[in-house]
Order: C-alpha cells, then sequence, then structure tokens
C-alpha cells in the first residue's frame, strides 16, 4: 500500500472518489480501484503499473471476469428467484437488481452495472456474481455461528478477528450509541433476544446473508467487546472467504465518521 501511496500526489483533493490519498491507495491494493483513477497519476506509470503481472488485481479481475461471464448467461428468473432478488424484464431486456452495502447493482445480460454504469468496483463484481450464479437453497436455520465455525476458516479466523471484531470493539468501546446510530445508518435493525448483549443489530449484507452483531461496552472491569455472528445457512449463499472480505469492507465503512 505505501509502495501505491508514494506514486500519488498527497494532495487528498478527493476527485479519485476516496477522501484521502491513503485511502485510495487501500482502495488500489485490494482491487477495488485502479491506479489510473487518480487523474494526477501519469498514464505511463499507471500502465507500467498495470502491465508489471501477475499482479493481485490482475488475479482478481480475472476471477471478476469468469463469473460475471458465467452469471449473466444463467437463467434470470430462476437466479433472481432462487437469490432473493428483483427481476425485470424491459421491453426484452432482462435484468436483476440486487442490494449490497447499502448500494444498488444491476446484473444484465452484458454484466454489472452500478449506477448505470460498468461496475469497476472488482470485489463487488465477484461477491455480488458469484451470489447470484451459486443460487444457494438453503432455508435460514436460525443458529447463529462465529466465522470459524464454517469449515476450512481456520487461516482467516485471526485476521478477521482482528480487521473486523477488534476494529468495532476499539472504535466504540465507549461509545454505544455512537454505534447504535452507525448501525441504523447502514441499514441494520436492533434485535433482541438472540445473544445477550448491551446491543444486537442485524444487517442484510445480501438478500439471503445476514451478519448479527453483538457489543458489550467497556466499563470498569472489562474492556468492550464485539462479535460478528451468521445464520449457518450461510455457506450455502457465500463463500466463505468472499464473506470475510465483504464483512471487512462492512466494518470499515462502520467504523468511518
Ligand atoms: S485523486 Fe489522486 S490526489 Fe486526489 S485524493 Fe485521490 S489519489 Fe489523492
Amino acid at each position: 500500500m505505501i509502495a501505491i501511496y508514494k506514486k500519488l500526489p498527497k494532495t487528498n483533493c478527493g476527485k479519485c472518489g476516496a477522501a484521502t490519498c491513503m485511502a485510495f491507495a487501500l482502495k488500489v491494493k485490494t482491487a477495488q480501484a485502479l491506479l489510473s483513477d487518480c487523474p494526477y497519476v501519469a498514464a505511463e506509470t499507471a500502465l507500467e503499473c498495470e502491465e508489471k503481472g501477475p499482479s493481485p488485481f490482475s488475479n482478481f479481475e480475472q476471477v471478476a471476469d469468469a463469473l460475471e461471464k458465467e452469471a449473466v448467461t444463467r437463467d434470470f428468473p430462476k437466479m433472481a428467484g432462487a437469490t432473493g432478488c428483483r427481476f425485470e424484464a424491459i421491453e426484452g431486456r432482462e435484468s436483476i437488481a440486487i442490494r449490497m452495502l447499502q448500494r444498488d447493482y444491476v446484473l444484465r445480460k452484458d454484466g454489472l452495472f452500478e449506477s448505470s454504469l460498468p461496475c469497476r468496483d472488482v470485489w463487488a463484481r465477484i461477491i455480488i456474481c458469484d451470489y447470484l450464479r451459486r443460487m444457494g437453497t438453503r432455508p435460514m436455520t436460525g443458529d447463529l455461528i462465529t466465522l470459524g465455525h464454517f469449515p476450512h476458516t481456520a487461516s482467516h479466523v485471526k485476521a478477521f478477528q482482528s480487521n473486523a471484531e477488534k476494529k468495532i470493539s476499539d472504535r466504540f468501546g465507549r461509545d454505544m450509541s455512537g454505534l447504535n446510530e452507525r448501525c441504523s445508518e447502514l441499514g441494520g435493525k436492533e434485535t433482541t433476544g438472540q445473544v445477550k448483549a448491551d446491543f444486537s443489530c442485524r444487517f442484510d449484507l445480501l438478500p439471503h446473508v445476514q451478519l448479527f452483531l453483538s457489543f458489550w461496552q467497556a466499563d470498569e472491569e472489562f474492556d468492550a467487546g464485539c462479535k460478528l455472528l451468521f445464520d449457518s445457512s450461510a455457506s450455502d449463499h457465500i463463500d466463505i472467504e468472499y464473506l470475510a472480505y465483504l464483512v471487512e469492507r462492512f466494518v470499515e465503512e462502520l467504523a468511518a465518521a
């Protein structure tokens, strides 16, 4: 990320859509943006970086291309019905509307679109197209489990705890009303009963993938704590690695501001 940051003007002008050059460098590193999205990076520099392959970006982009190609060939009405999305056919043009992290996307036969433009966010393309083409069938079970309880997740658990759960408890340790406010801004619905916590909230990450946030605020004796839980059916609807990444992105938004 620092290597990318060094190529930027460091003026934090915001024209790339990121609040700062450092935030933009992180987006490039995690394949959510291209270096050429900064209008102040010389075209030759951007081209040189993108041609230096195989880079993580080019790998992710290949995955996104493959998943998108597969998703657009599927039966749209069937896929929308199975995934809880809205199907439309206007003048013979089929589309599926899907919401992820408070943003609206549309899959058409010519690809995935965001705000009527081809979606440039590689990870959104990967996660949405994979979710749609899977057409998971398992209904929600009501059993809430941590990421580590899904199979083959041992290598992700530590990173997930520090990039997601610890980040929330550090940021909102003594500010539960701030957490409550951010959760409702991000579409969360306060819940009670499932987990005994000071504050619990449910989010629809995707139509059939829910996230349950449980939070215990800090007091004189204990540090703040946070647990992020999922319905045990989630692995039928989304690849668990993608789920971990999606939640980390969600936490970045939650902790921002
Ligand atoms: S457009 Fe370029 S200079 Fe401006 S904030 Fe983004 S990365 Fe920084």
